[in-house]
């Protein structure tokens, strides 16, 4: 370990990056592509944290709550056994956030006011690597069983977070999940080159041992009732998630070669995994002018896909105005920033094009070829605009990144959520309805894994409390 000095750290030492492939490389294949930093450019980025006496990082920044002065001080101190417990404290799967989190404590670091956030996405992703690789990640089984049995809907990282709480706290977990692998978007939607599944795999297995069981292929509400998992657990947790994908409802929408980003990224990463797809059902981007609806992080989650999949040029078409490069003053510090973002798919090579409404797809013999659009003039401030020229630009394979709704497709636990915890299905008595909780984006909205995986952790404490009575 380095010999640092703490108090002078931020001034001392600069933000490091971790470094990445380049992008030739990177774009050869569906692997992640950043480098970890050394344990010792690690300490120095550790030192960099200030230790504050109100850590907004902490309380206002992160949704779990995580101690991160403390933890940081323990990655200064190459205590990485002593860090890890601390993060596991308050989080289930720091390796998923530690990947692929917006992080919002590093927005809300007291640093970033004129310098740089202490980097602790890069602190968190490394400490719980470092637990892997040294083995301090074991199953931690609950030695007494209460007897008690809960069914949990869906396995993305909400019910997966909830589980794992639960069969620590002694009770019999069963998640019923209707794909045929668990992980819900965190295995399916996010692209491999961001999280790599194996990941995954290694906490199920850690999950299984703690007793958790899973059943894949069930999707609740077809396979099996509602009523059913109601009659024979102690309690249900819906966590379905939100993926039903918001539409674009304009003249040429049925062409071909217009697809919703989901089904496009759900089906390379079922390539990636070896699962056949029909030669007729497969979406690619090969050789193809692709096109983008939707400025956000889906968005360029198409643009990565479609570069490794060898399209010839990518364009991302945005409804908003650019964001500005600096805080506006109507989003102060703390707050999570709303500036221009450039993600490594974007580094990539992808057009951005901003203020643009799509007004209409154009087809040659039932199939896409251009889009019109029409450039807009903003009034941000009372969100209105209006329309200017009219534009036209060439795409043979568009992909809608329009966000998404609520679960559309499960009637039943529609119908829970639509009325708010009471539904006019007969078979939900005053008592029973007692035994149902929520948690993640089917409640939420659409979100984030971090705030899904609090929101599993609050539900399995309400759940706990219920049994305890
Ligand atoms: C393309 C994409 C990229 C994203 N990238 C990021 C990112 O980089 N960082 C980030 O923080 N967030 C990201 N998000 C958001 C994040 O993935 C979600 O907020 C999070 O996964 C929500 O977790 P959840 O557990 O509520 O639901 P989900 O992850 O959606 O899981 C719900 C699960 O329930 C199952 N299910 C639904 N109905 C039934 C039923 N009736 N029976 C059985 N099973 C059922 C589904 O199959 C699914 O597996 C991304 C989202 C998308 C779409
Ligand atoms: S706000 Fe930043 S500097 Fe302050 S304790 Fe948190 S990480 Fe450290």
């Amino acid at each position: 370990m380095v010999n640092l000095d703490k108090r002078t750290g931020f001034l001392t030492y600069k933000r490091q990056y971790p470094e990445k492939l380049n992008v030739e490389e990177r774009l050869k294949n569906f692997e992640e592509f950043e480098k970890p930093l050394t344990e010792e450019q690690l300490n120095i980025q550790a030192a960099r944290c200030m230790n504050c006496g109100v850590p907004f990082c902490h309380d206002f920044g992160c949704p779990l709550a995580n101690r991160i002065p403390d933890i940081n001080d323990k990655v200064f101190r190459g205590l990485w056994k002593e860090a890890l417990a601390i993060l596991h404290s308050t989080h289930n799967f720091p390796e998923f956030t530690g990947r692929i989190c917006p992080a919002p404590c590093e927005e809300a670091c007291t640093l970033t006011l004129d310098d740089e956030a202490v980097s602790f996405r890069q602190i968190e992703l490394q400490i719980v690597e470092h637990g892997w690789d040294s083995g301090y990640i074991t199953p931690q089984a609950c030695a007494t069983k209460t007897g008690r049995k809960v069914a949990i809907i869906g396995s993305g990282p909400s019910g997966l977070a909830a589980a794992q709480q639960l069969a620590r706290a002694g009770h019999l977990v069963i998640v019923f999940e209707q794909a045929s692998k668990i992980g819900g978007l965190l295995r399916y939607g996010i692209p491999d080159y961001k999280l790599d599944k194996t990941k995954i795999d290694r906490r199920i297995q850690q999950m299984e041992k703690e007793g958790v069981k899973f059943e894949t292929g069930v999707e609740i509400g077809v396979d099996i009732s509602f009523n059913y998992l109601l009659k024979s657990y102690d309690a249900v947790l819906i966590a379905t998630g939100a993926r039903t994908a918001r539409e674009l409802n304009i003249p040429g929408r049925d062409l071909q070669g217009i697809h919703q980003a989901l089904d496009y990224l759900t089906q390379q990463n079922r390539t990636n995994a070896g699962e056949k797809i029909n030669k007729a059902d497969r979406i690619s981007a090969k050789d193809k002018t692709v096109v983008v609806i939707g400025g956000g992080d889906t968005g360029a989650d198409c643009v990565g896909t479609a570069l490794r999949q060898g399209a010839k040029s990518v364009t991302q078409i945005e409804l908003l105005p650019q964001p500005p490069h600096r805080r506006a003053a109507n989003n102060p510090w703390p707050e999570y920033r709303q500036i221009l973002r450039t993600s490594t798919s974007h580094e990539e090579g992808c057009q951005r094009i901003w203020s643009h409404l799509t007004k209409e797809f154009i087809g040659e013999s039932g199939k896409v070829k251009k889009i019109m659009t029409s450039a807009l003039d903003w009034n941000i401030e009372n969100r209105q605009f209006t329309e200017l020229q009219k534009e036209t630009i060439h795409a043979d394979l568009v992909l809608l990144a329009i966000g998404f709704l609520s679960n559309k497709k499960c009637e039943i636990l529609n119908n829970f959520l639509k009325v708010g915890n009471f539904s006019a299905d007969e078979f939900l008595t005053e008592e029973n309805q007692k035994a149902i909780f929520t948690a993640g984006d089917v409640v939420e909205g659409p979100s984030l894994v971090v705030n899904a995986i609090f929101s599993g952790r609050k539900a399995a404490k309400e759940i706990d409390e219920f049994l305890s009575y």
